[in-house]
């Protein structure tokens, strides 16, 4: 999709800081980052949310998966992480392609505001 900002991303339009790729998957730097690591993983294929990447259960498998390899990768397996799916416009989603928060590195708070 020409206008998704992530398409672009994936395109090599926008420029990022890459973490990791496979033939499905993409993971990059978040450019405002709330945590010392924040990178967001991505289908490379346009879904708008979760609910839209779920229809593909392999997909979204691979996406937890390059997940949680970012977070060993980051050193955050021992200290624990948090993997989250911003999804509508009431849970703060702003970019309508589905994308994972892998988010590390500081304590956490529970409830998330
Ligand atoms: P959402 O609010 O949809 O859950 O998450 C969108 C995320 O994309 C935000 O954390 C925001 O900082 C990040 N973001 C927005 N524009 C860009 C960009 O151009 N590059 C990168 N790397 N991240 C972006
Ligand atoms: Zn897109």
């Amino acid at each position: 999709m020409a206008d998704c900002l992530f398409c672009r991303i994936v395109a090599g339009d926008i420029p990022s800081q890459q973490v990791s790729e496979t033939a499905r998957v993409l993971a990059f730097r978040d450019i405002n980052p709330q945590a010392p690591t924040h990178v967001l993983v991505i289908p490379k294929d346009h879904y708008p949310d979760l609910a839209a990447l779920a229809t593909d259960p392999g997909l979204l498998a691979e996406v937890a998966s390059v997940a949680d390899q970012i977070a060993q990768a980051e050193g955050l397996a021992g200290h624990g992480y948090r993997v989250v799916f911003n999804t509508g416009l009431e849970a703060g989603q702003t970019v309508f392609h589905a994308h994972a928060h892998v988010l590390g590195g500081r304590p956490m708070a529970w409830p998330p505001g």
